[in-house]
């Protein structure tokens, strides 16, 4: 999608500090980490946000929950990690294209801020 921040790193127009990437799926670190480890990971197809998912999605989204499992293994985030999904704006999304935070390696608060 035109004017979209991350379908432009998806698609490598924007270069991004990246960890993982398949034909539909693309994980890269936080420009602005929130904890010692912070990466995003994002669908490579243009999904809006979480709100927009449909039931077609299923295997989209095993696939990047069993990916982020993997990639947090190979990181060695044993005390384990949060995954967050921001939706819309009292959520505090600012980038309109679907993607899950992952961060790890210290103690998260709750309830989320
Ligand atoms: P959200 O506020 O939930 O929409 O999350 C957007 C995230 O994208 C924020 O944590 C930003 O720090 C991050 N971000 C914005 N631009 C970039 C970029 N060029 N590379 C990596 N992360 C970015
Ligand atoms: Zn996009």
């Amino acid at each position: 999608m035109e004017d979209c921040l991350f379908c432009k790193i998806a698609a490598g127009e924007v270069p991004s500090n990246k960890l993982y990437e398949d034909d539909q799926l693309l994980a890269f670190y936080d420009i602005d980490p929130q904890a010692p480890v912070h990466f995003l990971v994002i669908p490579k197809k243009h999904i809006p946000s979480a709100a927009a998912l449909t039931e077609e999605d299923g295997a989209l989204l095993g696939h990047i929950f069993a990916t982020i499992a993997r990639l947090c293994d190979s990181l060695g985030c044993d005390g384990g990690y949060r995954i967050v999904s921001n939706v819309g704006e009292d959520a505090g999304q600012s980038v309109k294209h679907l993607h899950f935070h992952v961060m790890a390696k210290r103690q998260m608060g709750w309830p989320a801020g």
